[in-house]
């Protein structure tokens, strides 16, 4: 099944940008994945296509119209009718590797790109649209962001990825960073390989991919650590919980 990707912008020019190229550029010719870019623009309501207008309550910027924005989700709903309605912003939830596992495990999905001061809020009422962040940061507009949610997906589709396995290794996967990697030469300005890689010997390898997993994940994502702690305990609390109640 094809993977559809359908992206509500002003600059449909940007798409398929990026993801032309590459592994994602090749899935895109074989038919692995579909980029439909739609201009928002072309469901404007006056003669002049106005898009956006000053926000309510004055202050600076520009607010994307409302009416203007749903016209456009509707057309691309009942084109994808299964797809959810992503629309990127910084307000919305942090995206997370295992959100994006579940997308590209769906039909695709409709990504409403932002410019200016961002949507109109009643946009977010008046449709079942879910509100997506890339980071605590702040982009000039919504097209950069959608292109990192569909690399995301894309290179978890079949057949995307050359060996399959290596999408279950990566960082976030199990809630954890990946281990650091290494490769040839094995000397570089006095700098050396870890030993144990070297060694051959794959269970001492894996345990000390797994020890370095942890110690990275532990000293530069806390955040990331306390919550995969809490889950085993969670999970063990649980187990113990069954076992009593049996
Ligand atoms: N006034 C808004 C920022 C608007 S930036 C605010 O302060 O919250 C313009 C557009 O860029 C947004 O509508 C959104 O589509 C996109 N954008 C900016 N930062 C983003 C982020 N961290 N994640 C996802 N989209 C972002």
């Amino acid at each position: 099944m094809t993977f559809a990707a359908t992206v509500l912008t002003l600059y449909p020019e940007m798409f398929p940008g990026p993801l032309g190229v590459s592994l994602a550029g090749r899935a895109l010719r074989e038919g692995t994945w579909a980029m439909d870019a739609v201009q928002i623009r072309d469901f404007a309501i006056d003669r002049h296509k106005t898009v956006d207008d000053t926000p309510a309550g004055g202050g600076a910027g520009m607010v994307l119209r409302v009416d203007v924005l749903s016209k456009a989700i509707d057309h691309a709903r009942e084109a994808h009718p299964g797809c959810p309605v992503i629309a990127m912003t910084p307000r919305g939830k942090p995206l997370t590797q295992e959100r994006v596992r579940e997308l590209a495990e769906g039909p695709g999905v409709i990504v409403m790109c932002g410019r200016f001061e961002g949507f109109d809020e009643r946009i977010f009422a008046g449709r079942e649209v879910e509100e997506v962040s890339v980071g605590d940061i702040v982009l000039s507009g919504g097209e950069c962001a959608a292109l990192m949610l569909l690399d995301a997906c894309i290179r978890l589709l079949p057949g995307v990825m050359g060996a399959a396995s290596s999408g279950h290794e990566e960082s976030f996967e199990n809630g954890l960073l990946e281990y650091p990697h290494y490769t040839r030469p094995a000397e570089w300005e006095g700098r050396t390989i870890p030993e144990v890689l070297r060694s051959g010997d794959h269970a001492k390898i894996a345990a000390w991919r797994k020890s370095q997993s942890e110690i990275d994940t532990r000293l530069r994502r806390p955040d990331l650590w306390e919550r995969h702690i809490g889950v085993r305990v969670q999970s063990a609390s649980g187990a113990q919980r069954e076992v009593q109640d049996d």
